[in-house]
């Protein structure tokens, strides 16, 4: 037989806004950065499985199609191993060599874990010509993630990874997974997004997460509706005057980042960046004191960013740490990093990294023979 081979890359990812509200059937609008991570993957004509990364010099890994099974192997080559696990069926008849190289940072909250599952599922897909659609690889990929990894995560990373196109960001609906691409064509404009990664890492001592999910759940228990999706932001604040204060806070989030993220729709489709801006820094003073997931290195960097000119600037992720956003001026960018730095050198905080990122190409097969 003749030996084949595919590269295929896929990139990380930002959320623009709709934070915390996934789990509560809300909206999300992330967008694909500039960074990618490639697999090259070539055919075998044994069953050995290798993985091997360029960013994990010393170790590489081997095992055989049959004998993938979840939760076992080094804990990185799990991302690899559990996309071919969950598309053996499909029609994967041999096994392969697969070479990662990522350029996504790992664990800045851009999703490496999911560039790298969409590189394989891309590459897998063409080599085996397995014709599955992007909408069947995200939940394949999630599948992996959830079930090999161990990683309880949602869709989104996935899907974005997959489905997103150059200066657009992506709508997805949490409900029934729909999504839509909405223009996000910023370099035009003369803008960029600044993102900080803070470096800050602080446990969830008063179990955080859970706290906030159960808090959005008593919600909806009490004011008797199906999810925060079916109330309006005024039928809530009406209804909510029965609620515990800490449970009402918490919804209030939840409802009003519903409402941000579609007026975050309606701005770009009018290319309105200051209304876009706006909306950011609406959605970080929620997070910060409504749902209160910010932490003190998130809100400087937020801040100083601010003061040096960015048009709106909020934390993403889970919170407590990790990285923000900032939607600036392509001229305002280095002052603005070194005034970030500055301020948190002032405060003694570990140094923060910096990316910035146009709106990027979801994943693809770069070649294939
Ligand atoms: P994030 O997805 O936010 O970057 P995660 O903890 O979800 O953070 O995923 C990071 C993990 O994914 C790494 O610890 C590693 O196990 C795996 N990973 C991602 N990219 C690579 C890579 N290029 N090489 C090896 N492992 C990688
Ligand atoms: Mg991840």
């Amino acid at each position: 037989m003749s030996i084949r081979k595919v590269v295929a890359q896929a990139p990380g990812r930002v959320n623009l806004i709709g934070e915390h509200i996934d789990y509560s059937d809300g909206f999300v609008l992330p967008f694909a950065i500039a960074n990618v991570t490639t697999a090259t993957i070539t055919e075998r004509e044994d069953s050995i499985i290798t993985v091997a990364s360029v960013q994990r010099k010393s170790l590489s890994y081997k095992t055989a199609l049959e004998k993938l099974a979840p939760l076992t192997g080094e804990d990185w080559a799990r991302y690899p191993l559990g996309v071919v696990w969950a598309m053996k069926d499909l029609g994967i008849t041999r096994g392969m060599d697969i070479l990662i190289d990522g350029k996504v940072p790992l664990g800045a909250g851009l999703s490496s874990s999911a560039a790298l599952e969409c590189s394989i599922a891309t590459g897998l897909n063409a080599l085996f010509n397995l014709g599955r659609t992007k909408e069947d690889l995200a939940r394949l990929t999630q599948r992996a993630e959830n079930l090999y990894v161990g990683v309880p995560c949602g869709i989104m990373d996935q899907s974005v990874s997959l489905m997103a196109h150059e200066g657009s960001a992506l709508l997805l609906d949490c409900r029934d997974l729909s999504t839509r691409n909405i223009p996000f064509d910023i370099a035009p404009h003369g803008l960029e997004l600044l993102i900080i990664d803070t470096q800050a890492h602080h446990a969830l001592v008063d179990g955080g997460y859970a706290e906030r999910r159960a808090s959005c759940e008593k919600a909806v228990a009490e004011l008797g509706i199906t999810s925060l999706r079916d109330i309006s932001v005024a039928d809530y604040e009406q209804a909510g005057k029965s609620l515990d204060a800490t449970i009402y806070i918490r919804g209030l989030h939840a409802v009003t980042e519903m409402k941000r993220v579609l007026d975050t729709v309606a701005a770009l489709e009018a290319a309105d960046f200051t209304r876009v801006g706006q909306l950011l820094n609406e959605s970080h003073r929620s997070l910060r004191d409504d749902y209160t997931v910010s932490c003190p290195e998130l809100n400087l960097a937020v801040d100083a960013a601010l003061s040096t000119g960015a048009l709106g600037a909020r934390m993403v992720g889970g919170g407590f740490g990790g990285s923000a956003i900032a939607l600036a001026r392509v001229e305002d960018i280095e002052m603005m990093k070194s005034a970030i730095s500055q301020a948190f050198a002032a405060k003694s905080y570990r140094a923060p990294r910096f990316f910035t990122s146009l709106p990027s190409e979801g994943a693809h097969v770069v070649s294939q023979m």
